[in-house]
């Protein structure tokens, strides 16, 4: 491409972005698109082994399994939960790899009656993998449906309706459950409990980012160098999806607009075209702090209000950007509301009041 060109295009993705077509959230937003889950599924660790991070899960992960491959029965159930993007997906698919299982992969919103899922469980095979995203998302007679599936491997199928209605159980494959949520508090406790082995993710550091910016490069073939590789690690906000995501733009970048080597400087100014800072915080964390900090005076304030004054769905602020905020020392969760540490006060290059601080104690 020639250097008019190319300024065309760039010009063209501005205005783009300026209209608002292109916002910078897709592009730093935890959560897939479309496309992109193509891409991701080339760049998914297919076994344990090569899974990054979360050394605690994947040890206690392998042990459930190890136990289970010795005893020629599937698993327990397992519970993942954690924000979006760090590997809850990837992580069933690995179960049922290891185990050498077949995979069913459904998500709560997509099961709307109970008879979806009667449909997925009564055609089960031995030992299969059932993969559900989003669980605490599933209606309550599907759910319910669960309990029994879950304990004792049986359904029982409503024909009729009204008091001439008549449950018949039916027997179901053995099977492992796989679910995952970003709300783990949401989940009725029956449901909870029905799960054999449960998990937190966490957010990964910016050394095991470094290591999946490292591997994925490989994989698709981009030129980074440790400078590069570091500065990626730091900004990706703890999340693999971002980490691999920022990783391509920055490499359409770098090829663009240099000799195609992913370099510190290169991701800099990449990331700041895309609104990511040095933190690696988006435009919805910093208007989610700005707005507790420039409009509440720093908190104490209720999540709904938060989210009306940073124009975003509460759901959004409380799963996406607030376990980052408060995993970054920026925000605290107190019993009368979100507060900004001081540490986020500085942030946003602001002086805090003196008191700030002291109520974080509760967090
Ligand atoms: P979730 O289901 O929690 O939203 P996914 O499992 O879909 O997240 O992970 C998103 C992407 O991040 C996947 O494409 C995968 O390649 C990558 N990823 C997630 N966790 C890891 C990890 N521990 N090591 C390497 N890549 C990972």
């Amino acid at each position: 491409m020639g250097d008019e060109a190319l300024a065309r295009a760039e010009e063209a993705e501005l205005a783009r972005r300026r209209d608002g077509e292109l916002e910078a959230q897709d592009i730093v937003s935890p959560v897939a698109d479309g496309d992109e889950r193509a891409i991701e599924g080339a760049l998914r660790p297919k076994r344990l082994d090569d899974f990054v991070g979360q050394a605690r899960v994947r040890e206690q992960l392998s042990l459930l399994l190890r136990g289970a491959l010795r005893r020629g029965r599937p698993p327990d159930h397992v519970l993942m939960s954690g924000p979006p993007g760090l590997g809850k997906t990837t992580i069933a698919m690995i179960i049922a790899a290891e185990l050498g299982a077949p995979l069913r992969i459904t998500s709560g919103p997509a099961i709307e009656r109970s008879g979806d899922l009667a449909a997925v469980l009564s055609t089960l095979q031995e030992g299969e993998v059932v993969f559900i995203d989003e669980i605490h998302r599933l209606a309550r007679p599907a759910e319910e449906m669960l309990y029994l599936a879950m304990e004792d491997f049986r359904v029982d199928i409503v024909v009729g309706k009204g008091p001439g209605a008549t449950a018949i159980p039916l027997d179901i494959a053995p099977f492992t459950l796989v679910g995952a949520t970003t709300r783990a508090g949401l989940l009725p406790a029956p449901l909870r409990d029905r799960f054999g082995f449960t998990a937190h993710l966490d957010f990964y550091t910016p050394e095991e980012l470094g290591v999946i910016v490292r591997r994925s490069a490989g994989l698709l073939g981009v030129h980074i160098d440790d400078g590069g590789v570091e500065e990626l690690g730091l900004r990706s906000r703890g999340t693999p999806r971002i980490a691999n995501r920022l990783l391509r733009r920055v490499r359409d970048f770098a090829e663009v607009k240099t000799d195609g080597v992913v370099t510190r400087e290169v991701t800099r100014t990449a990331l700041e075209l895309y609104e990511v800072d040095e933190l690696g915080l988006d435009r919805l964390d910093l208007a989610v702090l700005s707005a507790l900090v420039r409009r509440f005076g720093g908190g104490p304030v209720g999540l709904s209000t938060l989210a009306i004054a940073a124009g975003e769905e509460a759901e959004t602020v409380e799963v996406v950007a607030e376990p980052f905020l408060v995993r970054l020392g920026l925000l605290a969760r107190t019993p009368r509301g979100r507060v900004a540490t001081r540490a986020g006060w500085e942030h946003l290059g602001l002086t805090p009041p003196p008191a700030t601080d002291a109520p974080t104690l509760f967090d």
